[in-house]
Parts: C-alpha cells; sequence; structure tokens
C-alpha cells in the first residue's frame, strides 16, 4: 500500500514507519520537524517537511504520489500546555485536522488511521475503560481529539471516509533504532531513566492516590506493539468495518494491565541496575488514579495481541535506546 504518515519524525510515528517498511509498504512521511525529528525518518521513507495543516499542499503530495491511505500521527499533545494554551490545539488539532480530511477528500484518498488518546474518557468511573464509556475529556488535549474522531465519523457517514481511531494509553519502550526524545519531557518512563543517568531527582507526582501503593495506576503499552496495531489498521480500513454502521470505529490500544507509579520506578531500577533517586511531591493537576484499558475491542477487530506487555521490555528497551543515544537524536539524517 501507498501509505502518507503525518507525524512520522514523531516517537509512535516513526516507530510505525519502520514497521510499514518492514511490511513492504511504500511511505511518504509529512512532518514539520516542530516536535519530531528528521533522523527519526529512516531513509527509505520519502520525507516532507511541512504542515498537515496546508491543505493543497497536501492534496497535491496525496494526488501526485497516488496515497491510498493516510496514517494521521502528527498533532500537538502536551497537556499541561493545552490548558494554558487551548488556541494551539483548537488550530493544530482540530482546525489542521480537517484541512487534512478536506485534502483527503479532494485526491479521493477515502482511508484513515488516526493517533487518538485515553485522553478522551477524561476521569472514568469503571475500569477497566471500554470504548463504549462516557467521553468527558477534561483537557483541550483531549477535547480536541475528541472533536476529530467525530468529524471522521460524520465524514464517514456523508463522503464514505473510512476510519480508525486508536485511543493510545501510556506508550513507552523503543525500537532499535527509534525512542523517545522530547522537550520537554514530560513522560514518567524517559523522566525516570533521565534521573537515573544524571543522579538528579526526579519528582513522583503524589502518593496519596486511592490506589494500593498511592501512587497512579496506568497501562503502559510497548510502542512496537502500537506499531503492529497501526499496521493492521490500515490493513482494516480496506473494507467496510462493520456492515450497517458509519465507517468509522474507535479502538483502546493497551494491555488491560495496570502499573502504579512505584512499580515503574521498580522496574527501572531493576533495568538500569542502581536505585533511582526521587521526591515525593504533590499530584499533578489532572492526573486521574487510573487508567487501564479494555483493549478486547482491538483483539476482535484487528486481531491484534501486545506481545511485548513486561515493564522489563518497556524500560529495557528505551534504556538502551537512552544509552545508544545520549544527545537524543542528532540535527541530521
Ligand atoms: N509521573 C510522575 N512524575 C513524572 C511524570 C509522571 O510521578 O515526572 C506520573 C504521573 O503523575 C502519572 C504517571 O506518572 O500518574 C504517568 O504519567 P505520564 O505523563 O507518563 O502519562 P499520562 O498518564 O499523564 O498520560
Amino acid at each position: 500500500m501507498r501509505i502518507l504518515v503525518t507525524g512520522g519524525a514523531g516517537y509512535v510515528g516513526s516507530v510505525t514507519v519502520e514497521r510499514l517498511l518492514a511490511a513492504g509498504h511504500a511511505v511518504w512521511v509529512l512532518d514539520d520537524v516542530s516536535t519530531g525529528h528528521a533522523a527519526a525518518v529512516p531513509r527509505e521513507a520519502t520525507l516532507t517537511v511541512a504542515s498537515y495543516t496546508d491543505e493543497d499542499r497536501v492534496t497535491r503530495l496525496l494526488v501526485d504520489n497516488s496515497i491510498e491511505a493516510i496514517l494521521h500521527c502528527a498533532a500537538r499533545s502536551l497537556v499541561g500546555e493545552s490548558i494554558r494554551e487551548p488556541s494551539i490545539y483548537y488550530r493544530a488539532n482540530v482546525v489542521g485536522g480537517v484541512a487534512l480530511l478536506e485534502a483527503a477528500r479532494r485526491a479521493g484518498v477515502g482511508r484513515i488511521v488516526f493517533s487518538s488518546t485515553a485522553a478522551v474518557y477524561g476521569i472514568p468511573a469503571t475500569t477497566p475503560i471500554t470504548e463504549a464509556a462516557p467521553l468527558d475529556p477534561i483537557n483541550p488535549y483531549g477535547e480536541t481529539k475528541r472533536t476529530f474522531e467525530v468529524a471522521m465519523r460524520w465524514y464517514g457517514a456523508a463522503y464514505g471516509l473510512r476510519s480508525i481511531s486508536l485511543r493510545y494509553f501510556n506508550v513507552a519502550g523503543a525500537s532499535e533504532r527509534n525512542g523517545e526524545d522530547h522537550d520537554p519531557e514530560t513522560h514518567l518512563i524517559p523522566t525516570i531513566l533521565g534521573a537515573a543517568a544524571s543522579g538528579q531527582p526526579m519528582a513522583l507526582f503524589g502518593d496519596d492516590y486511592p490506589t494500593p501503593d498511592g501512587t497512579p495506576i496506568r497501562d503502559y503499552i510497548h510502542v512496537e506493539d502500537l506499531a503492529n496495531a497501526h499496521e493492521l489498521a490500515l490493513a482494516a480500513t480496506g473494507v467496510p468495518l462493520e456492515p450497517g454502521t458509519p465507517p468509522a470505529v474507535s479502538l483502546n490500544l493497551g494491555t488491560g494491565t495496570g502499573f502504579s507509579v512505584r512499580d515503574v520506578i521498580g522496574a527501572a531500577e531493576a533495568a538500569v541496575g542502581r536505585p533511582i533517586p526521587y521526591s515525593t511531591g504533590p499530584r499533578r493537576a489532572g492526573d486521574p488514579p487510573i487508567l487501564v484499558a479494555s483493549a478486547e475491542r482491538a483483539r476482535e477487530l484487528l486481531g491484534w495481541t501486545p506481545r511485548r506487555g513486561s515493564l522489563a521490555e518497556m524500560i529495557g528497551s528505551a534504556w538502551r535506546w537512552r544509552q545508544a543515544h545520549p544527545g537524543g537524536y542528532g540535527e541530521t539524517r
């Protein structure tokens, strides 16, 4: 298949590009490298440094290269920033996203897989979370992802767009080639590994949650398992998804197992072979106590099974990548 990956220079996007290339697909990457890294894009993929929000340019890219399906990973994705600057999130994730849908419509591309998030659920009432849980995001990041999911559903009903939204839980780990290099880094596992490397203590955001050890519980999923799910989802958009329903579905991607922040610190200590320095501070605003996926629907619809679900594999691969790339990505490709 001929596939355009927006955000293919980012963490999830780049590992997925590797996977798509390995499966024999032809891949074009569209990324403005504002948060991604050109060096993360394998040479076998064609990289265009531009924004997915440029409707005319994207239309030409799609037509000129006879693209058959789009994987839309590009987005703004920092929760705290989204609360301070909702304007950026609505412009990029909603207005820009619709420009991409319009480009697809003009170019006759009718298949799209979208990077969504567990943040669409807000603070869920029950666990594990199924896709039937109410969507009640508590920040503009989750809200703009929800809005785009719904836009794709209506485009499906009216124009026949076939879409799959993949609601990621906590993505972790690295491939041999690509890993996590964010600035600023806010995620737990790279922050822990940063503390291990520098000896500077990291902050544990609250130990007074209603969980067994008092720290929040999350469902961590290996980025290579996630990449595999994207490949399956892209294939699944080639056929009508569910008879009698609009051709749009949303699927959780997690392992269904929860680990606390303390569990993760303990697994990281085992992986790096020394204690992780940390200090316990106050809660971070907007952190739900427990987020664990039911991933049954993805199993049923895509035949997807996560294979690298242990913390040891996720943290071990992230640590190996970090040691091989002590400064993250260089500037060159
Ligand atoms: N966390 C922490 N210290 C950090 C970063 C994260 O204690 O420096 C905790 C955070 O409160 C949450 C969990 O680790 O409970 C996972 O946070 P992350 O930002 O990785 O993902 P989120 O679940 O917020 O999407």
